[in-house]
């Protein structure tokens, strides 16, 4: 095509426009540049040469022949060939910058966008896991592959994945590796902390310049070191959360505790110091049997959670109906009735294999919580039906609602709501028993809670059967 455009050109100036030679030169020369930022220097100088043959040939006498007569000729042709090759130089540096500049503004775009995905993740795992796929994606490379010598763990992404045989190489490569380094298709970037080799980073089709290689390097470093140290603060915050809760326990298993036995001691030494009548003989006598029972049942209560815990719990399934179910734990939680109406949605013939007693239990804890946390003579309402392939037992309060950073929360053992730990009485271990009951039986249970509007505690069970287990580990 160019060089059917060199000979239009001759062919215009031959045949029709009869312009001086200089006229010529100077539109071969344009088209010479033309060509050159067009299709670079190499094409340019090809055309060049061919356009001074034609120049020579049809313009400079004598005309039809290569040979030249006059020396002004022979100059002005050495001017036309050099000219034409020195623009063309220049054109192709111009054409080179551009494509540089436009391949650095390109690789900033990939160190900016990587720099946001990596810097988003704050879970170590979840970082390394994303981080060849990201580094891949925003780089387009064909395959990546992230090599940590702590474990030897690999994590890669894209085609090609690489076999246990290569891990001793790559490890080898991680330990030397202190800059990026390239080959025609493979980059190597070392990750770091500090100037401790951590492991490598390896992509493969792809063409980075050394400078964006090592930047990538380092802010892979860089995202997995703040990943690392951002899980160790929450560790060691989770760890003064832990003993918080251990000393929680501690005051709320000595103020439950120390409540009835004070009540007890307090009614017993009045029976025995002083003259009471009848009435009053009942009264400190009934006030002895009701804590003596509240004492039983928190002992129990902490027992059975150190059982859970140590998965000592052996279960006995049998078929039970769920409105079964539900009638014993109101029998066992009477209270709740006198201070509230209970709605019952219950759907006919749902059955399911439980232990009962288990179960009972939870729904009872379900309840009691219901009753303590609303308003006495609101009602509590109570659903169940079948889910899918399994059961759905809910219980509705229109109570003051958990907050929700505590929905997470009230199923840990011996937590107790903010608004609770100085009100209503209670353990904080209801609800992880009933979690722990729950998960022992293949189920869940649920919380759906607003504020000041009221909470629905949902216990999903599977339906039919449900094989006998050991208790889970209470969390
Ligand atoms: P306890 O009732 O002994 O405190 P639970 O494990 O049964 O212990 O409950 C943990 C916490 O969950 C309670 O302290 C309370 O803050 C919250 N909670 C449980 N049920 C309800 C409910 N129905 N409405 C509002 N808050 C509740």
């Amino acid at each position: 095509m160019a060089f059917a455009g060199l000979a239009a050109i001759v062919l215009v100036y031959k045949r029709w426009l009869h312009v001086n030679t200089t006229t010529v030169a100077l539109t071969l020369l344009l088209f010479i540049l033309l060509l050159a930022t067009e299709w670079g220097l190499r094409f340019a100088v090809v055309i060049s040469v061919a356009a001074a043959a034609c120049y020579n040939f049809f313009f400079l006498p004598p005309f039809g022949t290569f040979t030249i007569s006059d020396t002004e000729n022979w100059l002005a042709l050495l001017v036309f060939l050099a000219t034409s090759i020195i623009a063309s130089r220049l054109s192709q540096a111009a054409r080179d910058e551009a494509d540089e500049a436009s391949a650095r503004q390109h690789e900033l775009e990939v160190l900016f966008q990587l720099s946001r995905d990596l810097l988003q993740t704050e879970s170590a795992a979840s970082l390394l896991r994303s981080l060849p796929a990201a580094v891949v994606d925003v780089t387009a490379a064909r395959y990546g592959l992230l090599y940590l010598l702590e474990g030897g763990r690999v994590f890669q992404a894209g085609d090609g994945m690489v076999s246990e045989v290569e891990l001793p190489h790559f490890q080898q490569i991680a330990i030397s590796l202190t800059q990026a380094s390239m080959t025609a298709d493979e980059v190597q970037m070392p990750v770091r902390s500090g100037v401790r080799p951590k492991g490598m980073l390896l992509l493969r089709g792809v063409v980075l310049s050394l400078e964006t290689a090592n930047a990538i390097g380092g802010l892979v470093s860089i995202a997995i070191d703040r990943a690392q140290a951002l899980e160790n603060v929450a560790r060691g915050e989770a760890a003064k959360e832990n003993e918080r809760l251990r000393s929680l326990m501690i005051d709320s298993i000595t103020h439950e505790l120390r409540t009835p036995l004070t009540s007890i001691k307090g009614a017993a030494t009045t029976l025995l110091e002083s003259e009471v009548n009848a009435e009053d003989r009942h009264e400190l006598l009934s006030i002895i049997d009701e804590e003596s029972d509240r004492l039983n049942r928190l002992v129990s209560e902490a027992v059975e959670t150190a059982q859970l815990d140590a998965q000592k719990v052996q279960m006995h399934f049998e078929r039970v109906t769920v409105r079964g179910l539900i009638d014993e734990a109101r029998d066992t939680c009477g209270w709740v009735e006198e201070n509230h109406e209970l709605r019952l949605q219950i759907a006919e013939d749902l059955w399911l294999r439980a232990d009962p007693s288990l179960l009972v239990k939870v729904i009872t804890n379900l309840l009691e919580n219901a009753a303590k946390y609303s308003p006495s003579g609101t009602p509590i309402t109570v659903t169940a039906e079948a889910q899918g392939a399994g059961i759905a037992i809910s219980v509705a309060d229109r109570g003051i609602g958990i907050d929700p950073t505590e929905q997470g929360l009230i199923f840990e053992r011996f937590y107790r709501g903010r608004l609770q730990a100085s009100g209503a009485s209670g353990t904080g271990m209801g609800l992880a028993i009933s979690r722990a009951i729950v998960e022992a039986h293949g189920g869940r249970i649920i919380v759906t809670s607003q504020l000041e509007h009221g909470s629905v505690f949902t216990v999903l069970l599977p339906g039919g059967e449900a094989s006998p287990q050991v208790a889970s580990r209470i969390r």
